[in-house]
């Protein structure tokens, strides 16, 4: 005997059938049940620098999940309820309408979020619809973690050594093989899939970018493949300590970010899957840095929630107070790829013609903008919310606040010596002369100061090049030389 007749399962950034949990509990408590995801229009407003909230690239990701979900659900017996409008308006009225006993979905951790579940808890009381929600984006649960979340330590080695030695990831969530939807809905009730320009998003290139790492697919099916090609085909896990840094190519890294942000793919499924490569393949120093940056991801949620809107104020969670400057000139040539200085444009460029940069390529912009340019991390961060196809509030915010020295970074005022960087991670210049095509008769030597080169007449009439790129916005010596004392 069933719990409830009917119930609604809400869907936010949980977009899966594996390792759903209030999918998973809704089919287990109820006769029927409705899946539905609102176009929230708070979503896709502009954030307060006036940047799209949501991007082209984030939302294109977004209706190939949903399209990808349905199907999934259609498959099963189910359908999936598509609708624009507040989720505080619409599930109230949905449950009414159908006569739902209940709804189910996940928590947030992140003020705007937490204040729409707080409306829609309100709303079901009013009617006396029962909620239940649970926690899912995390490898390690929260009521397992042995501290609550106004504990969370401040700095990640503590969280991580104290998580790893007393959590255990709990165990994945079977995917239901059947949902039965109430009785007299059809195909018609469910809605047609938005399209970008619906939801007032500039359209995202119909050709995707060929230069781009991976051409990103929303959805739970495209974020499996993923993982068993990056795991199983192609064996990558067992060097990714090794290759993680890279800026080029699919397999430096895993690519897991835009699914795991959306919900398409769940940490705990990825962490069983790591298990079995080490019982099946090998364990090595790869397999546990994998999730040991899931570990990361976590850290960042369960801050995020500890510091509450402390983690988008311009003092940071920390309180630290600096002069950022509000510089529209120096903040354009940074998001377009145009500062003077290679290393720099050539990941801002990857940005903004694919959705995507390196974790290397992240942590250099973010601090070239905040330490060499000193302009105000808020309006970097809103950029990569807006241009990021993986973007997640936690890890976003959470990353700018480290990188921006007002979040909890134990080495304070961390510093990356652009020109070091570059010379390291991409000593041929092979990534720079892959997005910045003026520079791809650039020498080698000149590869990430083109500049000196216009000062060397003979080499510049050898190369022809040096006349279309801009010379650079700022003296990063100098620069360097300050933060570096
Ligand atoms: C300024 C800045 C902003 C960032 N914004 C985001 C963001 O909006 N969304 C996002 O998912 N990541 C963000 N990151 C973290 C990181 O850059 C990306 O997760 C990573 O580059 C995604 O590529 P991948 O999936 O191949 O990563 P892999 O190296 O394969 O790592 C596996 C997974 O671990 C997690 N992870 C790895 N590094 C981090 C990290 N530093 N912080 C949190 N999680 C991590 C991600 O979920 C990632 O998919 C940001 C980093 C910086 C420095």
């Amino acid at each position: 005997m069933k719990k409830y007749t009917t119930a609604i399962l809400w869907l936010r950034n949980d977009l899966r059938l594996h390792d759903n949990e209030a999918l998973a509990r809704a089919v287990r408590d109820a006769e029927y049940v409705l899946p539905i995801f609102c176009f929230d229009p708070r979503n896709f407003g502009k954030t307060p620098y006036g940047f799209p909230k949501t991007g082209a690239f984030r939302t294109q990701f977004l209706l190939e999940s949903l399209a990808d979900l349905r199907l999934g659900m259609t498959v099963r017996g189910g359908n999936l309820l598509l609708c624009s409008g507040k989720p505080e308006n619409i599930l109230p009225t949905l449950a009414r309408e159908i006569k739902a006993e209940a709804v189910y979905f996940h928590e947030e951790a992140t003020d705007e979020e937490l204040r729409v579940e707080e409306a829609v808890r309100e709303a079901l009381t009013k009617i006396g619809v029962k909620e239940h929600s649970y926690w899912g984006a995390t490898l390690m649960h929260i009521d397992d973690v042995p501290f609550s979340p106004e504990q969370t330590p401040d700095i990640f080695t503590q969280f991580r050594k104290i998580v790893e030695k007393k959590v255990t990831p709990r165990k994945t969530f079977s995917t239901p093989q059947h949902i039965k939807l109430p009785s007299g809905m059809d195909a018609s009730a469910f809605g047609e899939l938005s399209t970008l320009a619906a939801l007032g998003v500039d359209v995202a290139p119909s050709v995707p970018d060929g230069r781009a790492v991976l051409p990103f697919k929303g959805g739970e099916t495209q974020a499996l493949s993923r993982l068993n090609a990056y795991f199983w085909e192609r064996d990558c896990l067992k060097e990714y300590k090794e290759t993680r840094n890279g800026l080029l190519g699919a397999d430096y890294s895993s690519k897991f970010s835009a699914w795991l942000a959306l919900g398409c793919l769940s940490p705990r499924y990825v962490y069983e899957e790591v298990k079995r490569y080490e019982a099946e393949r090998i364990q090595n120093d790869s397999t546990y840095w994998l999730v040991f940056e899931l570990l990361w991801r976590d850290f960042f949620r369960f801050t995020a929630l500890k510091y509450d809107t402390a983690l988008f104020r311009k003092a940071g969670i920390m309180n630290v107070k600096k002069p950022w400057q509000e510089d529209w000139e120096r903040f354009d040539l940074w998001r377009r790829g145009q500062t003077g200085i290679p290393f720099i444009d050539a990941n801002m460029r990857e940005l903004l013609a694919t959705g995507f940069m390196s974790n290397r390529g992240r942590q250099n912009v973010a601090s070239f903008l905040v330490r060499d340019l000193n302009v105000h991390w808020l309006m970097g961060a809103e950029w990569f919310e807006s241009q990021l196809i993986d973007y997640d509030v936690c890890s976003n915010y959470g990353n700018w606040n480290y990188a921006a020295g007002i979040g909890n970074d134990p080495r304070e005022d961390r510093y990356f010596n652009i020109m070091r960087q570059a010379g390291m991670y991409d000593p041929k210049g092979e990534y720079v002369r892959h997005w910045l095509p003026e520079l791809r008769a650039v020498p080698s030597a000149y590869i990430h100061e083109p500049h000196r080169m216009s000062m060397d007449a003979q080499k510049q009439a050898e190369c022809r090049v040096g006349v279309e790129y801009p010379i650079p916005i700022v003296n990063l010596e100098e620069t360097a030389r300050k933060f570096q004392r």
